[in-house]
């Protein structure tokens, strides 16, 4: 039995134009006008509507302890739920390394907490803390196992997570050899814990001052050094969560240059700013993520970089920690609030109103941005983020004109507070299928613990090579 979606727009990263879509075996059968429906097919009626490839979030956080009592609160389950309900299909999360740990059992742990529980399909970045020749060593198995990219930290130092320079270079120098895709987080790890360290010294223990401490600057040099290295190395680099505009300018400096850069940034950085850490009380917690909330220029330069390609993915950095029992064991010291926002579920929906309704991007540009981008750099194009025949049947069925409003009270994600309460706006999924399978039928949940796969990234991206 197949599946025909009939008579919608379908909208790909390229371009747009009405066809049906024919599911069969959980892969794309054909796109084509008139699509006949055979006896017992499934058919839906998308006048009206558009077809996209679901979602892929490049970067999320589920489940990720942060200390021995403290973890992100939504699983690969909760987190899955919102994801999809949200429009996305895939993503990539991390499987990061302790000092002395294999990168086998590191990606075994991880994928021990997504199995039995995963509705989506996922894959995992492996962070490398400690470069021993072991682990260099071990490297060379990474790709057989189904992950063909690696994070490295520049900040972090008191944690154990920073990389010195020639380990970062010497990373990317392995990383080049065998076909993988290094991301680095870049701030100026050395000085931020001396920043950090001298303002609790000082008393200064509110949340504002986790903005403080962690200044644009610190990114911006370390962004520019994390490319100055991967360059020295001959490597590819991906940028994440890029939120300033010195940050910005090394990626595009680079990229006009010739060079191999990628970056993102998520939604937390268009909306917010370091003024909100300063909000009354405790409230500021909420808004705890590293690197730091900006300004307000810096969100206007961060649109720019999306609008005009500097920025070549969107994803969330998703790391939702509850305000009542995690956030709130930060209350005497910033640096004791675990970093990170909830994001995973409305990626989609703000960068479709505030993007494409606002005029600042094209629905094919949205595309790129939220899953055919993603899915080329880290090699899973085009069995993801595409809607050509003999691909994986993601898809949302997405209603322009649906109106949607944001609240803690009706949202998926496993967190009591929500950066976007009350934010109102149009565009939204209201059929989403994973491999074929209806997950989400307007508010209905659909999804199967389990269901979801372990998306094997053996391939370098198409842009990594060479
Ligand atoms: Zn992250």
């Amino acid at each position: 039995m197949a599946t025909i979606i009939r008579g919608g727009t379908v909208v790909t990263a390229d371009g747009s134009f009405p066809a049906d879509v024919e599911i069969e075996g959980g892969r794309i059968r054909a796109v084509r006008d008139q699509a006949d429906a055979g006896e017992g097919d499934d058919v839906v009626d998308a006048s009206g509507l558009l077809l996209m490839p679901g979602g892929i979030d490049v970067h999320t956080h589920l489940d990720m302890p942060v200390a021995p009592d403290c973890a992100t609160c939504d699983d690969f389950y909760t987190g899955h739920r919102a994801a999809a309900f949200g429009g996305t299909t895939s993503h990539i999360d991390f499987a990061n390394q302790q000092r002395g740990d294999s990168l086998r059992a590191t990606l075994d742990r991880w994928l021990e907490r997504a199995g039995g529980k995963a509705v989506i399909d996922y894959g995992f970045h492996v962070t490398i803390v400690d470069p021993s020749p072991e682990v260099m060593d071990e490297m060379a198995s990474l790709r057989g196992w189904g992950v063909n990219s690696i994070k490295l930290f520049l900040a972090y130092k008191a944690r154990g997570m920073m990389l010195r320079n020639d380990e970062f270079f010497n990373l990317c120098r392995r990383a080049r050899e065998l076909g993988l895709l290094p991301l680095v987080h870049a701030e100026t790890g050395e000085v931020i814990d001396l920043l950090e360290q001298e303002a609790i010294a000082a008393g200064r223990t509110e949340p504002r001052w986790h903005a403080t401490v962690r200044p644009a600057l610190a990114e911006a040099e370390a962004t520019n050094r994390a490319i100055a290295l991967a360059r020295m190395a001959g490597s590819a680099l991906y940028v994440v969560h890029i939120t300033c505009q010195g940050a910005l300018a090394a990626v595009r400096q680079a990229r006009r240059e010739g060079a191999p850069v990628f970056g993102e940034s998520c939604p937390q950085y268009l909306f917010f700013t370091a003024d909100d850490l300063a909000r009354p009380g405790f409230e500021g917690a909420k808004y705890v993520c590293s690197p730091p909330l900006r300004t307000e220029a810096d969100q206007a330069a961060l649109w720019e970089a999306l609008a005009l390609g500097d920025l070549q993915a969107f994803s969330t950095d998703h790391a939702p920690f509850r305000f009542e029992d995690q956030k709130s064991r930060g209350r005497e010291r910033f640096d004791a609030i675990p970093n990170g926002v909830p994001a995973i579920e409305h990626r989609l929906v703000l960068l479709w109103h505030f993007g494409v309704n606002q005029g600042r991007l094209t629905p094919e540009h949205f595309v790129s941005l939220t899953s055919t981008g993603p899915a080329r750099i880290f090699g899973i194009y085009p069995q993801k983020g595409s809607l050509a025949p003999g691909a994986d049947a993601d898809i949302l069925l997405w209603d322009p004109a649906a109106a949607w409003s944001i609240s803690t009270a009706t949202h998926q994600m496993a967190v009591d507070y929500d950066l976007w309460e009350g934010f109102t706006g149009r565009g939204r999924p209201v059929k989403v299928w994973r491999r074929g399978e209806l997950l989400v039928d307007g508010e209905r949940w659909l999804g199967q613990a389990g269901s979801g796969q372990h998306l094997r990234r053996e391939q370098a991206g198409a842009q990594v090579q060479g």
